[in-house]
């Protein structure tokens, strides 16, 4: 099998990117996004980064700066960001015949073959400028032959100016360059507790945890970083269900094997990418307190009339709850749904994730009206994770389709000569 290639594209400060976007008066102004509330600060600016103002800092312990150096305030407006992602993924989707969108603004891309046609540098730049032209944010691209190393290569596209903001990292002496001046703490799927532990074992660089002995890693952590470690190594070895949630938004989303004309089955795809996506958050251990849900036709299929949109919403109380996520999921879905369309992809965003000290009461729910309320919830929802992690049979909401719904049905599939790198037709 052929070495795999990936790219992470990821927007840089993408909130506070977005808004900027249409305020070009404040193109050299610091600015702060604040989250539910207007109570933290959730995306800065890089001027609002230079000025030292941290991520998730309470407003009310920056005014003194907000007076002294004009940083300008804007509540989040998932609607927009939302929006704007929309665009950067079907200009993505342009560009690359694999595209796996990770959270509202990362999507890794499938770059197998293409050295074959142009280096993966010049295609990071292609990809940069085209997403900067088509919709006018700025992007990082890190390429690598593991999901592991293309984050580690985005993040140092990101950290050193110098790379123009691509950096290509197939080539193993560079790999190991890079490792050897990461802390391991900014590894993938490495938090704050495994870090601290792993630094308790001498393991402080990302160089380190690559070198480490795979068994004791599996032994006394797990089998994911494990994996995690080989991945350092260049050894692909992350599915696609196992990749660590993203911090801050979790997103489900795929396009149908098969068209889809009537919103009995569109509800049954939403309501399986809310399942879904709620299943990830309670595994990190989170809440969420937004959720965004779009469907769309296939951009690149002009012959049938086009149609794409998005609603979020807000949760008065933050949840991890299966039936509520699914039933807002649904209400948002019924209210953008149009008749007469080929719908060709939709998926599910959860956003303001907290944890569980993060979730306020809602001083008007009762029992009656949310059937969350109480632990019964959890306790009902950790017995449905059990059964799904444990065995075969897999326990569903009513609603939602088994996963072989919305995978690939294609049985008769000719090469894709024209939209695959590896299956261009080779003329000898
Ligand atoms: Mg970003």
């Amino acid at each position: 099998m052929k070495q795999p290639v990936f790219a992470l594209v990821d927007c840089n400060n993408f909130y506070a990117s977005c808004e900027k976007l249409f305020r070009p008066d404040l193109r050299h102004t610091p600015i702060v996004v604040l989250s539910n509330n207007d109570g933290c600060v959730v995306a800065r600016s890089k001027e609002a980064k230079a000025l030292g103002i941290k991520m998730g800092v309470p407003v009310h312990h920056i005014k003194q700066e907000i007076r002294q150096h004009g940083i300008q305030l804007f509540s989040s407006n998932y609607t927009l960001y939302g929006d704007m992602s929309h665009r950067v993924m079907m200009t993505l989707e342009a560009m690359a015949p694999r595209v796996d969108v990770y959270s509202i603004d990362e999507a890794f891309l499938d770059l197998t073959g293409l050295e074959r046609l142009m280096s993966y540098e010049n295609f990071g730049r292609q990809v940069k400028d085209t997403v900067y032209q088509n919709v006018g944010l700025p992007v990082c691209v890190g390429i690598a032959p593991t999901r592991t190393l293309a984050k580690l290569a985005n993040y140092a596209a990101k950290k050193y100016p110098a790379t123009g903001g691509v950096v290509d990292l197939s080539d193993p002496a560079r790999q190991r360059r890079l490792l050897a001046r990461v802390p391991v703490g900014e590894i993938w799927g490495v938090g704050r507790k495994i870090s601290e532990k792993l630094q308790a074992m001498n393991i402080v660089t990302a160089i380190q945890l690559a070198d480490a002995d795979l068994s004791t890693l599996r032994q006394r952590f797990s089998v994911v970083l494990e994996r995690t470690a080989r991945e350092l190594n260049g050894v692909p070895c992350l599915p696609w269900e196992d990749a660590p949630p993203p911090k801050k938004q979790i997103m489900c989303s795929r396009s149908f094997g098969q068209p889809i004309h009537s919103l009995a089955n569109l509800e049954e795809a939403v309501t399986h990418f809310a399942a879904r996506a709620t299943e990830k958050l309670r595994g990190g251990g989170q809440y969420a307190g937004e959720l965004m849900v779009f469907i769309r036709t296939n951009p690149f299929k002009t012959t049938v009339p086009q149609y794409s949109q998005s609603a979020s919403v807000r949760l008065v109380k933050a949840s991890q709850d299966s039936r509520v996520i699914v039933q807002h999921a649904l209400n948002l879905l019924r209210s953008i749904y149009r008749d007469g369309y080929e719908y060709s992809k939709s998926g599910v965003m959860l956003g303001e994730l907290t944890d569980a000290s993060g979730v306020q009461d809602d001083l008007f729910e009762t029992a009656a009206i949310n059937p969350s309320e109480s632990g019964r919830s959890e306790r009902l929802m950790s017995v449905m994770d059990e059964i799904n992690r444990k065995t075969r049979a897999k326990v569903y909401m009513a609603r939602e389709a088994g996963p072989a719904v919305y995978a690939m049905r294609r049985g008769h599939l000719s090469p894709a000569y024209t939209t695959a790198w590896g299956e261009l037709p080779v003329v000898w």
